[in-house]
């Protein structure tokens, strides 16, 4: 080819992409230079790990996948006169790995509450100018609390163990090397003094009532608990700071729990023994409650648990509890508890919701609590997979919300008097469906929380904000009022405040718990904001949906890492992801895109200044003898106001001349014939890339929305222009009008600016109180 016909081949490919090539051309000429790759849709080759014969490149686990397991036989005893709790713990612990082990690492999580626990010297933020009564009591006013595991024995066949204890991991050394395939099977015995969790803040302890006398237990974190040993971290033992939760094996359970006789108690798994420690009464309850679907029944009865609170008996019971494949087990129990269930239709099986509270909950918890637990069942089984257990239970602690496999903590509790606050009622059901909701992430999907605060919360609290938002449809109007659930997390306005805050207290989501500075926003609202945007408005329900579900069914009772949420998101779906990855998790950058300016034009075959010179930069000599059209911005020097409400081919003989020359008189009747021609220019001040969603409206007052993929920021970050050719006159623009993509300013997405809404402000002052 010579080099003209070559200049006017790369002439026509640019023109062919846009009526304003010229413009795009010029932006990236002056963009090229430099040579670090920061493009902003680049693959996330260099911050995922390489896919292995463990987790694949889809996201899947791979052939090669193993999971160690733990096994827990255990007798405990709880002293209510002492608050102190005794246990004893076989532990079979399976390895599964191809490695050879030589020790074992064991969390020992109440080593957090020792009195001379470093965890206590960790923050250096000096005094806080503001603090909670309990906080400020319990740091400057008090001696601090004798807690942490008091270990009395550590043997394997009655022969002791060599154990080393570093703050809350204990290295157990084994006689020999655990060798790939075998077991190991060995003994603790240990003791600890309980929390009171309202005064000593924890996920676990108890609540004294002084009123009565009595505590009322949410026990959690209660036993030696193996640490995970897997493919990604070697042994996870990073310590319990506080923050970062816990990563746990899955295993199987076996627990007797030995409380006074006159205690009502439940716990994960399934009672063994419930003819011993159930009265007839109770037993006929039960039986009645596993064919009420519409509403609980009560197994211990307000009136009841009112007269068992006067007393304090002696006489002990043993509660035998059974349960397999959980990664934890944990217990409540009381004399002040009251007990409802209710039966719950999932696709294949019933299950239970369950409810414990003391009468200080009523009359809030009788008439939410266990309906609330069964919603939530439902509504995270359609998203995600049929829950495999066969019951949760919402126990009501004040100031709690904790989650463990089948059994959960959470707050909410009326005034004295009985009333409450629409504040506290849904504050209440709000913290249940996110604790049960943990059931799923990540009870059942293990992801490790000690490492990922988001993979849990975040997960879970975008699963709650969808569950809250399906709440209305499952429930007759009484009950759930079918308006709006005000979620308080999950809108996308909900995150700006957070977005466009002081970069300095912000971190990237793909941050440990205990290294940023506000764990809510950073590990439950971000996180679930961003996969509610990519829901709604990236991918699309339906593509979403099936992704989020085949994450959650491949890591069902397994242990997944991010990429491995992040690689079968895209590999469900077909949607290039790694760009939102990128933007969201690894960076602090927020979304704000806006309107720059509108030009309108108007074309003609007399060639024009700019135009002239784009033909000469590519070689052609004498522009007049091409047929081409150039088009002409009103109001410019080259304008002619004649042009104005004329058809492009009443302005332009050549387009005439070609349109007589190829089509029919039908054909050419069936054209449109758009009279205006709008370059839109788009900017983005903020560091995210995002959709560009436009609603255009015309002089006609009809208006249209448009949704230009993210894709059309892959060549210029900073701004782009979108030609459009229509035969209404533009009189409005707006970006973002529904406020879906978390716009931390909308002072600038409105043209003309004196049309400009700040919808933004609209929705904080509408949803204020
Ligand atoms: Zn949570």
């Amino acid at each position: 080819m010579n080099s003209i016909k070559t200049a006017l081949a790369a002439f026509f490919i640019l023109f062919s992409t846009g009526l304003f090539a010229q413009e795009t051309e010029s932006k990236s000429e002056q963009r090229e230079g430099g040579h670090i790759n920061e493009n902003k849709f680049r693959q996330l080759y260099q911050e995922f790990s390489t896919p292995n014969q463990y987790r694949t490149g889809s996201g899947a686990p791979g052939p090669a996948y193993y999971q160690n397991q733990a096994d827990y036989k255990m007798d405990i005893e709880l002293d209510d006169r002492n608050q102190r709790l005794t246990g004893r713990e076989t532990i079979t612990y399976h390895n599964n790995s191809p490695d050879v082990l030589e020790y074992l690492w064991v969390q020992l999580d109440q080593n957090i509450r020792t009195k001379e626990s470093v965890a206590k010297l960790k923050d250096g933020n000096g005094i806080p100018p503001v603090a909670q009564p309990g906080n400020f009591v319990s740091e400057y006013m008090q001696d601090s609390f004798d807690g942490g595991f008091n270990i009395t024995e550590v043997s394997a066949n009655g022969k002791p163990l060599k154990t080393v204890i570093n703050f809350t991991m204990m290295r157990v050394d084994l006689p020999k090397p655990l060798k790939a395939g075998e077991s190991f099977t060995f003994d603790i015995a240990w003791w600890y003094n309980i929390n009171n969790h309202i005064t000593d803040r924890a996920r676990s302890g108890y609540e004294h009532f002084p009123e009565d006398g009595n505590n009322a237990y949410v026990i959690a974190q209660f036993f030696p608990r193996m640490a995970v040993y897997n493919d990604v971290e070697g042994w996870q033992n990073m310590q319990f700071w506080g923050n970062g939760e816990f990563a746990l094996p899955f295993g199987d359970y076996e627990v007797n729990i030995t409380v006074p006789a006159d205690h009502i108690l439940d716990g994960t798994g399934e009672l063994v023994n419930r003819k011993e420690v159930f009265t007839k009464e109770m037993m006929r309850r039960y039986e009645q409650a596993k064919k009420s679907y519409d509403k609980p029944v009560l197994i211990v009865t307000q009136e009841e648990a009112e007269a068992a609170e006067k007393g304090f008996s002696d006489k002990k019971k043993t509660w035998k509890l059974k349960a397999n494949m959980v990664r934890d087990f944990a217990f409540a129990t009381s004399r002040k508890f009251i007990w409802d269930m209710m039966a719950v239709k999932l696709d294949t099986k019933d299950v239970m919701a369950v409810s414990l509270y003391p009468k200080e909950g009523n009359p809030l918890w009788e008439d939410f609590s266990t309906k609330v637990v069964g919603h939530t069942l439902q509504s995270y089984s359609d998203h995600t997979f049929e829950y495999p257990y066969h019951k949760s239970i919402s126990v009501h602690a004040k100031n709690q919300g904790m989650e463990y496999p089948m059994i959960s903590w959470n707050y909410g509790r009326p005034n004295e008097d009985g009333t409450y606050s629409d504040r506290v009622k849904y504050g209440m059901m709000s913290v249940i469906i996110h604790e049960v909701g943990h059931n799923f992430f990540p009870m059942i999907v293990n992801s490790d929380e000690r490492q990922w605060g988001w993979m849990d919360e975040g997960l879970d609290t975008f699963m709650q904000y969808v569950a809250e938002q399906e709440y209305g449809e499952r429930y007759p109007e009484d009950i759930a009022p079918h308006t709006e659930y005000p979620s308080r997390r999950g809108e996308p306005a909900r995150i700006v405040d957070y977005m466009k805050g002081d970069q300095k207290y912000i971190a990237p989501i793909m941050s440990n718990p205990e290294n940023v500075y506000q764990l809510g926003n950073n590990a439950y609202g971000k996180p679930a904001t961003a996969l509610n945007i990519l829901r709604e408005t990236v991918m699309g329900r339906e593509l979403f949906d099936h992704a989020f579900k085949t994450y959650a069914q491949r890591w069902m009772f397994k242990h997944p890492t991010p990429e491995d949420f992040f690689r079968t998101m895209e590999d469900a779906s077909a949607v290039d992801l790694d760009w939102f990855w990128r933007g969201w998790f690894y960076t602090t950058d927020y979304v704000d895109i806006g309107v720059e300016d509108v030009k309108k034009y108007y074309v003609t075959d007399t060639p024009t200044k700019e135009g002239t010179a784009l033909l000469q930069r590519y070689g052609v000599e004498d522009p007049s003898s091409l047929d081409v059209l150039y088009v002409v911005e009103e109001g410019s020097e080259e304008f002619d106001p004649n042009m104005k409400g004329k058809t492009p081919a009443e302005n332009a003989t050549t387009l005439n001349e070609y349109l007589m020359d190829n089509f029919t008189p039908q054909q050419r009747a069936e054209m449109k014939m758009p009279k205006y021609f709008y370059q839109v220019t788009f900017n983005k001040p903020g560091g995210l890339v995002m959709p560009i969603i436009v609603e255009y409206t015309y002089a006609d007052g009809t208006s249209e929305k448009v949704t230009y993929p993210v894709q059309i920021w892959r060549k210029n970050d900073q701004q782009v222009s979108r030609a459009l050719a229509t035969d209404k006159e533009i009189v409005k623009i707006v970006v973002d009008p529904d406020l879906e993509t978390a716009d931390v300013d909308t002072s600038n997405n409105s043209w003309p600016q004196e049309a400009e809404v700040d919808k933004f402000q609209q929705f904080k002052e509408k949803t204020q109180g």
